[in-house]
């Protein structure tokens, strides 16, 4: 963003141009707007193309840029109807792709990159608790079960469960998907954490008091985040210190409070899981465990790439999900040709362990 009076603005654009130009980029025309307060005041001519009678920062309306008060209310409202319904026609490209032969591994990594990005800003800008946070986290999940049918038999509606351990880094055993709504505080303390004490220094406040008094709204905001990311675990449960935020900038300050989360989360549900279903949860986890998701080195032929079919079973593996049919039996066969026959557990066991037909060190589905 550049900001200039209007009698500038056309040489304020010269020298973005060229700048640009001096590194081969250029200007994206389409994506560029020109906005001056007063609706009254000309433009040079080259920019009334560009001209805008609101700008918007980010998707969101930047109010305080029309505000007179003195205070600094920098939340603007966010259009969550359009995000929610970006995400369900994204949700709905990437079926009908699947469909027409896109990858299982591709679907998953463009869903998971998709929820792991795509309201980033506006939780960093607002402190985003409204319900549409989380409907867009169901309409992910809701994706991401509709990926992993197996045999047509659709998992859509994940359960609680399955969605926390989706959500849960994949060095923790999870998906590394999801888990949007406990990001608000974090982005939206982070941001703070990183900008008060710039934010103060234009405002002139030298205390957090006085920060507090000249914006009243946006302090109680921040209270409520972190009130509700200190119960999440962040900061393991204390009080953040926003006197050290006022003289020095925090930076990092959401992956520090974000792993803290996580493990609170991951040792709650730890605790909750039978001893099966926590040694399966634990086993999935540790350094490199994300690593099968991980798009094969080109050009290393000693690295084998994952089916897809096994790796939709990987991922449901690790949300405690059935991986064997019910009521299939064991295929593998003894070297007389007969069968081992044994029935298969949901949880696949027998199919990791069985040694009969040899290759105890890999598994199979
Ligand atoms: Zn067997």
């Amino acid at each position: 963003m550049v900001v200039t009076s209007p009698e500038h603005a056309h040489q304020a654009c010269a020298v973005v141009r060229d700048a640009l130009a001096a590194a081969g980029l250029q200007i994206n025309e389409g994506k560029t707007q020109a906005w001056f307060k007063n609706p009254a005041v000309t433009l040079h001519p080259a920019l009334s193309n560009l001209r805008t009678r609101q700008l918007k920062v980010l998707g969101a309306h930047v109010a305080w840029l029309d505000r007179e008060e003195s205070q600094a209310p920098v939340h603007g409202p966010v259009d969550h109807n359009k995000v929610l319904q970006q995400a369900k026609a994204l949700v709905k490209r990437v079926s009908d792709l699947r469909g027409a032969g896109l990858t299982f591994r591709s679907s998953f990594l463009v869903l998971q990159t998709y929820t792991n990005s795509c309201v980033n800003h506006l939780q960093r800008a607002n402190y985003e608790d409204g319900s549409w946070v989380k409907e867009l986290e169901d309409t992910m999940q809701r994706a991401l079960g509709q990926l992993l049918e197996v045999n047509g038999h659709s998992e859509a509606d994940l359960t609680q469960l399955q969605k926390d351990l989706a959500s849960l880094r994949t060095r923790d055993g999870g998906l590394a998907y999801g888990g949007l709504p406990e990001r608000s505080g974090t982005a939206y303390l982070a941001s703070w954490a990183l900008c008060l004490k710039q934010v103060a220094g234009e405002l002139g406040v030298l205390s957090l008091a006085a920060f507090q008094a000249k914006c009243p709204d946006i302090s109680a905001k921040m209270q409520m985040a972190e009130s509700a990311t200190l119960l999440l675990g962040a900061n393991k449960g204390r009080a953040l210190d926003w006197h050290q935020a006022l003289r020095i900038p925090l930076s990092k300050k959401q992956g520090v409070w974000s792993k803290e989360i996580a493990k609170k989360k991951r040792d709650t549900l730890l605790s909750s899981l039978n001893e099966e279903d926590a040694a399966d949860l634990r086993t999935n986890g540790g350094p490199g465990a994300g690593a099968f998701l991980m798009p094969p080195v080109s050009g290393d032929e000693a690295v084998k790439v994952i089916p897809d079919s096994h790796l939709c079973v990987l991922l449901r593996d690790r949300l405690l999900m059935r991986v064997c049919p019910a009521g299939a039996c064991c295929k593998h066969r003894r070297p007389d040709g007969r069968l081992c026959g044994a029935p298969l557990d949901a949880r696949g066991k027998h199919a990791r362990m069985c040694k009969i037909q040899g290759l105890v060190e890999e598994r199979h589905d």
